[in-house]
């Protein structure tokens, strides 16, 4: 990266400066230093503790995301130090008193309140959820990314204080505002419950935090994946039956496999989390008449696949697509990690460490899987 030097000191900006990994085009990334702004009132500066290298990072990194993708400050997994509350702001989302020195951990987009899908209360489809992403450096509040030594929380980005239990493992909690709070979400709105048997496709980060929480909401757990490595994990993550794609190599031999697992009905409720299109017309295979699927692993659209869609109108199935969630379920999502941080091997994930200087080696390792998941680190 080209370190290069910005503008003065402009207007409702501090003296201090800090710096931020931006994002100029196609694997064209650049370190740019800026004056840290002060916090309007209902917002809050604060310093990045650690920062994730996450799937859709690599993504946008490498241009797929297209415009208005391609100039912006990265990142959007972190957790981060409070260094100055704006006006009014006595407390996290949850009511929590905070104060300077406080870790908290931000939604990584916001919750306007006010345009037609907040008012219908379906505040995970906020029209306005990324207003603030793809601004130009130069524009306030210059800190749009978590790739940065310092992050901008708006007054209309939830924020919630990180338990005790995971201040001494902050990339743990990092990446609770992306995979974890998202599955949670998912499940809970296709209505998990006690006994049900859930299915996951594929065992990455999503899915390996979908078999926890589908665990510890007492389901019989059943993770599909090709890859060895991961299928061990997803036994770690509380995985009770394990399909190996790689010995069963078929549609048809999957859902044969699922139907022997469930007495011969197929799952309750299927989970896609393997981002591949395909997986979505073999997902509704593997569900009883009634089950619930929940498609969250395809998040790019442009893919076009064979689907037959009598098949979830004919067995009655309840489909839920979901991208983001309401933010709330960040406080969930951090509760859980707390309570389980000795169940699951979490910091196993997360093996791998930079300067923020170095994020392109990051994002690099990051897309080979060389790494299995990166933290950046601004201030050391
Ligand atoms: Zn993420
Ligand atoms: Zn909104």
């Amino acid at each position: 990266m080209d370190p290069t030097n910005e503008v003065g000191v402009a207007e409702g900006t501090s003296d201090e400066t800090g710096q931020v990994v931006y994002l100029h085009g196609p694997d064209d990334l650049e370190l740019r230093e800026h004056p840290v702004p002060e916090p309007e009132p209902g917002a809050v500066v604060a310093e990045i503790e650690t920062t994730n290298v996450c799937g859709s990072d690599i993504h946008i990194a490498e241009g797929r995301l297209g415009d208005p993708f391609l100039d912006m400050v990265l990142g959007h997994e972190a957790v981060c130090r409070i260094t100055d509350l704006g006006e009014g702001v006595t407390t996290d989302n949850a009511g929590n008193p905070v104060e300077p020195g406080d870790l908290v951990a931000p939604v990584y987009y916001r919750t306007c309140n006010s345009c037609y899908t907040c008012a219908q209360g379906e505040h995970y489809n906020c029209l306005n959820s990324y207003s603030h992403k793809t601004k130009a450096l130069e524009e306030f509040p210059h800190f749009h990314g978590t790739y940065g030594t310092h992050y901008y929380i708006h007054p209309d980005q939830h924020f919630y204080t990180v338990p005790e239990e995971l201040e001494s493992v902050p990339e743990v909690a990092a990446a609770a505002n992306c995979a974890l709070s998202q599955v949670m979400f998912g499940l809970d709105k296709a209505g998990i419950e006690y006994g049900d048997t859930v299915v996951v496709q594929g065992a990455g980060g999503l899915g390996l935090n979908a078999l926890a929480y589908a665990n510890e909401r007492g389901a019989e757990t059943i993770a599909i994946e090709g890859a060895e490595s991961r299928l061990a994990r997803a036994e770690q993550f509380g995985a009770d039956h394990l399909v190996d794609m790689t010995e069963h190599t078929s549609v048809a031999e999957r859902i044969d496999r699922v139907e022997a697992l469930t007495d011969g009905r197929g799952a309750d409720v299927g989970v896609e989390v393997a981002g591949v299109p395909e997986a979505f017309s073999e997902g509704v295979q593997l569900l009883r008449d009634g089950g619930r699927y929940v498609e969250m692993g395809n998040i790019n659209p442009g893919s076009d696949i064979e689907f037959d869609p009598g098949i979830i109108t004919r067995n009655s199935i309840e489909v839920h697509a979901l991208v983001q969630y309401d933010p709330h379920y960040l406080e969930k999502a951090l509760g859980f990690l707390a309570e389980t941080i000795d169940t699951y091997p979490y910091t196993d994930l997360l093996d791998a460490e930079y300067d923020l200087t170095d994020a392109e080696s990051a994002l690099e390792h990051s897309a080979s899987r060389d790494v299995t998941r990166a933290s950046l680190v601004p201030n050391p």
